[in-house]
């Protein structure tokens, strides 16, 4: 069947540009080398916000701001569409602090200035169990997702909507003529379509090879683990000093993250295990090794201040990239959907696309 887009890489960037490529009426086959949805983004806490927003360039800012904007509708129809739910919810971010008053002037107009809900309490207030005696700041619009259900709800949303979805297949090379993809050699043979999007996470720079230009997307590694808690033994997301907890509503916890400059290695660690395990004990101490059912670790496409290139490329014509988001791929899947997929088709997107250009 033939297919106007190509889309390299099948996790929650590549699944989410298929899928906002698909209302806007394209034919989008997904090329994925293992099984969509299992890197980065599986691995992935759901927190639908940079951990410290004000601590962010303007462009990470807008990128969220438009994704929160697009995130409850997009799940809802998910949910009624596919019947999975992605547990979207408003959960809430208490950022502990280590000094009394953690408003400090910089953040403040940060926050007027971004109409971004924050208040200094004491951290008891929200989360009776905390060990936690200093102050906190309270970010009550913070929401998260469950991000593999938001996966399998974002697969099964494409694939309804007529979306080819081509998984064990891995792309190795190009063909071009003059500045123009003809075709993507894969495991499998080869795929034409008139655009090529490479959404490939870490990889990213791997797939394009020595037409990535001066792009500069790299591995960074994240260790989680995972607690199955008591219900309701935690319902607020809990920051301190780059540690979170993240409360699932069936009582899980998550636990992370560590940030890794190890390549493409995978590997659990146990000294990643005990220093979160300790940082845990430290914050909640009714979380205990016990309640330990998890641990993993992903590959997030790291960049230069977590801000993502989402871009034609500079001289090839039909090729284009969605992809170095960091820390926050799922917080901002939405708005590079958006993003890109107006780029394709050349309509006008609701952002300036300037600061996401690639670099050449
Ligand atoms: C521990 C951890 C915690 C995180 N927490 C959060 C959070 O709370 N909130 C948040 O917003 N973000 C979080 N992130 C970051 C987020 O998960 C990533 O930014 C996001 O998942 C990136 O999505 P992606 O689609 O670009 O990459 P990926 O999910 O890695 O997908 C890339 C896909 O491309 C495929 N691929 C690669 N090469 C090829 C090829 N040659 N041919 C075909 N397919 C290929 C891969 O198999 C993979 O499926 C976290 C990440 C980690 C690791």
């Amino acid at each position: 069947m033939a297919t106007d887009v190509v889309v390299i890489g099948g996790g929650v960037i590549g699944l989410a540009t298929a899928h906002e490529l698909l209302r806007l009426g394209a034919r989008v086959t997904i090329l994925e080398r293992s099984y969509c949805g299992k890197e980065s983004s599986w691995a992935g806490g759901g927190i639908l916000s940079p951990l410290l927003p004000w601590d962010y360039h303007d462009s990470v800012t807008q990128l969220v701001q438009l994704s929160n904007k697009l995130f409850p509708k997009l799940v809802e129809e998910l949910r009624q569409e596919t019947g999975i739910s992605p547990e979207y919810q408003t959960c809430g971010m208490l950022v502990l602090s280590d000094v009394k008053n953690t408003q400090d002037d910089a953040v403040k107009i940060w926050c007027d200035r971004n109409i971004f809900s924050i208040k200094n309490l004491s951290p008891h207030e929200i989360v009776p169990e905390l060990t936690w005696d200093k102050s906190a700041l309270w970010l009550p619009a913070v929401a998260q997702v469950r991000s593999p259900r938001f996966l399998q709800a974002l697969k099964k949303s494409v694939e309804l909507s007529g979306g080819i979805i081509s998984e064990h297949v891995e792309v190795k090379s190009w063909k071009f003529k003059h500045a123009h993809v003809e075709s993507v050699i894969t495991s499998q043979g080869e795929h034409v379509a008139q655009h090529y999007i490479v959404a490939a996470g870490a990889w990213s720079q791997e797939v394009l090879s020595e037409y990535a230009l001066k792009m500069n997307v790299y591995p960074v590694r994240g260790q989680m683990l995972l607690f199955r808690a008591p219900l309701g033994l935690l319902k607020t997301i809990v920051f301190h000093n780059g540690f979170y907890l993240i409360p699932r509503q069936d009582g899980h916890i998550l636990a992370g993250s560590t940030m890794e400059n190890v390549g493409f290695n995978k590997n659990i660690t146990n000294d990643a295990r005990e220093e979160l395990l300790a940082k845990t004990r430290t914050l909640l101490p009714m979380l205990t090794e016990e309640m330990l059912v998890g641990h993993w670790a992903g590959l997030r496409p790291g960049s230069y201040g977590n801000i993502p290139i989402i871009s034609r490329h500079p001289v090839i014509t039909n090729l284009y990239l969605n992809s170095g988001h960091h820390r926050y791929g799922v917080t901002m899947a939405p708005g590079s959907a958006h993003l890109l997929s107006k780029t394709v088709i050349n309509n006008l997107p609701s952002l300036d696309s300037a600061p996401y250009h690639w670099p050449n």
